[in-house]
């Protein structure tokens, strides 16, 4: 579905499925559940699902002659992170825009993780005083000004790699991916459970499963709690997108399931559910999910095997999207595991 569209390889290939054979048996052994890691996807500064969106954002950057990437997320956004990575490796300036998005109050959280990172590799990293919002941001566009009054050439990279023409693109990329190694299995996936917040992996998966009608098996787990907007970017990034890839059939709001019932109390601050599924999910299969989003699309999952959501003999794939960097900033969350 993506011939045509240039792409500027930024991870290793196809990411590893793996069964999660100790979990799927602590939750009764009905359903088969098995983990896509995205979240080990590449070498560059720990990796994670932004990496397979900036694949066909940066070939774009590249060809406006542009010399900084330009990008806005949260104080602990694993987006500017992979932003800042991948500008150092292919050579440009990157300035950051964090902005305060969550909440949460630990000692470190301004120093550690996915920031601390972005600044080891040269970002200009500036904090903006502006609560959460998976919008287009006027502070985004202020720093974008900011570089050329100075001379450089900016390339907007918004929120999550979601709002922008070929934000959708990589996802559709991880669906005929998937459909590749089913083919190996000799057997297809029920489900797909995703993490869902600015709404691009969301909307990319739905344009490249609905290609064999499976749109609807794409659980979307809200990590935003303001999900009637995720919602109505999630469809809207999904419909531009099946038009780029010619997909010759609509994307419609019933085929954006979203559910809302994980995100609380708000985006960025773990319930103790969410906290509680992180520490499930280490201690059955020692793999790590962080308490702003995955953990959170963890939570999900747990819960909607141990209520019966998924008809016995299910095979459903968690996409692990990342973000386990973001996990040193809630050291006092976890200071007793
Ligand atoms: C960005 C991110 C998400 C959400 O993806 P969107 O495309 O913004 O909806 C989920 N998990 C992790 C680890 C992320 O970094």
């Amino acid at each position: 579905m993506l011939q045509k569209f240039e792409r500027y390889p930024l991870t290793f290939g196809p990411t590893p499925i793996e069964k999660l054979e100790r979990l799927g048996k602590h939750l009764g052994g009905k359903v088969e559940i098995y983990a896509k890691r995205e979240d080990c996807n590449s070498g560059l500064a720990f990796g994670g699902n932004k990496l397979r969106k900036l694949e066909y954002i940066i070939p774009d950057a590249i060809a406006t002659k542009a010399d900084t990437l330009v990008s806005i997320g949260g104080v602990q956004s694993n987006h500017t992170r992979m932003v800042a990575a991948v500008a150092a490796k292919i050579g440009m300036k990157c300035v950051l825009v964090q902005e305060s998005w969550v909440p949460h109050e630990d000692a470190v959280y301004d120093r550690v993780g996915n920031i601390l990172l972005s600044r080891i590799m040269g970002a200009d990293v500036r904090f903006v005083d502006e609560g959460f919002d998976i919008g287009i941001r006027r502070s985004w566009e202020q720093a974008l000004e900011e570089v050329k009054s100075t001379g450089g050439i900016p390339y907007a990279i918004p929120a999550g790699a979601s709002v922008h023409k070929y934000g959708g693109l990589g996802y559709v990329g991880f669906a005929e991916e998937v459909r590749a190694q089913e083919e190996l299995f000799g057997f297809a996936f029920d489900y797909i459970i995703v993490c869902t917040v600015t709404g691009s992996t969301h909307a990319g998966m739905l344009v490249g499963f609905a290609k064999d009608g499976r749109q609807r098996s794409v659980i979307g787990i809200d990590a935003s709690a303001t999900p009637a907007q995720t919602k109505a970017q999630v469809l809207s990034i999904a419909r531009h997108t099946a038009e780029l890839v010619n997909l010759g059939s609509e994307i419609v709001e019933y085929d954006v399931v979203l559910l809302d019932e994980y995100a609380y109390p708000c985006y960025g601050v773990p319930s103790d559910e969410t906290k509680e599924a992180i520490r499930l999910c280490a201690r059955l299969e020692g793999m790590i999910t962080d308490p702003v989003y995955e953990g959170k699309s963890m939570q999900g999952l747990i819960d909607l095997v141990r209520k019966d959501f998924f008809s016995e003999g299910s095979r459903i794939l968690y996409a692990h999207l990342g973000g386990v960097p973001a996990i040193n900033g809630y050291s006092y969350t976890f200071r007793n595991g």
